[in-house]
């Protein structure tokens, strides 16, 4: 269970019969699903809307993460710029931006206790190679700290230096999803948990072997989709600490709950939680033939120990502390790395979010909501909307390929560590990706 998940008494929601008349079924209780139904209503309160669950609201990647409510998008602005113009990519980021305080006031509006708290993020480089490579990110909303800047917010050993932006928010994601689901159901929806659902060839929906009754349906699973070649999931592992005591902020700094990443290949980041732990995550765990789910994957024990001697190298202090939790989840990337926001007149889908969605999920589902209104608007342009991207490689050579890019990742941090020059392997990686 995520520690996000434990700090919380989750309730259950009584929804009625499903059996029913709908406008609207999403099948899907996390981010994607939930914030869909927001828009949705938010346009057009009168609209009946189910959402069914296989297990229970956040129970997906949703209730899992690493709580970086960021501007992050997966794909390179050079990579979108091969089929959306300056302005729309421009517009991109606006909206992810803009997307991050809107949460916040929703938040705050609902009084959800989701620990949101807008202390910016830091990427820090802890060699001239990583440091060089975090040049290209500065812009008007990311600058360049120099290694004593760096040392006044993060002390982090080794650092070199770091780009900081402050268009990120840290957040305890269990708690704003289930706030925001909570929300809906005080509106009117019908969340109904433990209800695996089964969408059909011709785009029905079922559940229980009864076909529903509905005029549009949106699928949000994401990542916890089943035998798709559309996306693929990549497991992405956390650890936290203890409740930390002052003392060791003192020595850390992190005092306005910056988030945090080192400028690695494989990617690894953190946040100081709500209740003054650290929570520490990684890549690494391997893709499993098939892009089956499985839970060990989720908890593979290799990145969960290699998760808390990074952090002990990062912050010495942590070697007196005990690490209480480990968990782990899937993010859903397609081969492009693309995230999609699709409407069909009937059928809807959003996702592919590759690790970024606590933010976008938000975004893709207010363009989704515009989309299915028959709306237009600066956001029904984005690079997402009706995105297809290709489909992933039959198996074997899909989990040859993505289980050497993770291994690919991994090498090239090392390469750049002991030979201080920019990684071959990361150069080929990226234009393999195509990312
Ligand atoms: C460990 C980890 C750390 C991450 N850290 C960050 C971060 O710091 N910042 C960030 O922006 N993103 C992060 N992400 C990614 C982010 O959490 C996801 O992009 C986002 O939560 C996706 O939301 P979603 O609603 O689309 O999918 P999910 O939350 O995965 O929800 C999909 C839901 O669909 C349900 N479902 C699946 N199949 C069916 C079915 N047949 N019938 C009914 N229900 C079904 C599942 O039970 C699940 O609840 C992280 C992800 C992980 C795993």
């Amino acid at each position: 269970m995520s520690l996000w998940w434990s700090l919380i008494d989750r309730p259950t929601f009584s929804p009625g019969s499903l059996d029913q008349r709908w406008d609207v079924v999403i099948v899907g209780a996390g981010f994607s699903g939930l914030w869909s139904a927001h828009h949705l209503l938010t346009a057009d309160p009168s609209l009946n809307i189910a959402i069914v669950d296989s297990s229970h609201v956040g129970s997906g990647a949703s209730g899992r993460n690493g709580g970086w409510m960021s501007a992050l998008y997966p794909r390179s602005d050079e990579s979108l710029a091969q089929t959306s113009s300056a302005s729309e990519i421009a517009q991109l980021h606006a909206e992810l931006r803009n997307s991050i305080d809107a949460i916040g006031e929703f938040a705050k509006a609902e009084k959800i206790d989701c620990g949101f708290s807008k202390g910016g993020s830091l990427v820090i480089a802890r060699h001239q190679t990583q440091l060089s490579r975090i040049r290209d990110d500065v812009d008007e909303h990311t600058h360049l700290l120099s290694a004593d800047e760096t040392k006044a917010r993060i002390n982090m050993s080794g650092a070199v230096g770091a780009t900081f932006t402050p268009n990120c928010a840290r957040i305890n994601p269990a708690q704003l999803v289930l706030g925001l689901a909570q929300s809906l159901a005080r509106r009117g929806v019908s969340i109904f948990e433990n209800s695996p659902a089964h969408i059909g060839m011709d785009k029905s929906v079922e559940v229980d072997g009864k076909k529903l009754d509905t005029q549009i349906v949106i699928r949000a699973t994401e990542a916890y989709r089943q035998r798709t070649r559309e996306l693929i999931p990549i497991y992405s592992l956390m650890v936290a600490t203890q409740p930390l005591p002052q003392e060791v902020f003192d020595e850390i700094g992190i005092s306005e709950n910056e988030t945090f990443a080192e400028a690695n290949h494989l990617i690894t980041y953190g946040q100081r939680t709500p209740d003054n732990r650290l929570a520490i995550g990684g890549r690494g765990a391997p893709y499993t033939f098939g892009s089956k789910r499985n839970l060990a994957s989720e908890n593979y024990k290799k990145i969960h120990d290699h998760l808390r001697t990074m952090s002990m190298s990062w912050f010495p202090i942590l070697k007196n502390f005990e690490f209480t939790h480990a968990w782990g989840g899937a993010v859903g990337i397609t081969r492009d790395w693309s995230p999609f926001v699709r409407f069909d007149g009937t059928f809807a889908e959003l996702g592919g979010y590759a690790g970024d969605g606590v933010t976008l999920s938000y975004l893709a589902a207010k363009t989704l909501s515009e989309l299915i209104h028959g709306k237009e608007s600066t956001r029904t342009h984005l690079p997402f909307v009706q995105w297809q991207s290709p489909t992933w490689e039959i198996e074997p050579l899909r989990w040859l390929g993505v289980n050497s890019a993770i291994a690919l990742s991994g090498l090239a941090d090392w390469e750049e560590q002991h030979r201080s020059k920019p990684s071959i392997v990361a150069k080929a990686l990226a234009r393999m990706m195509g990312t």
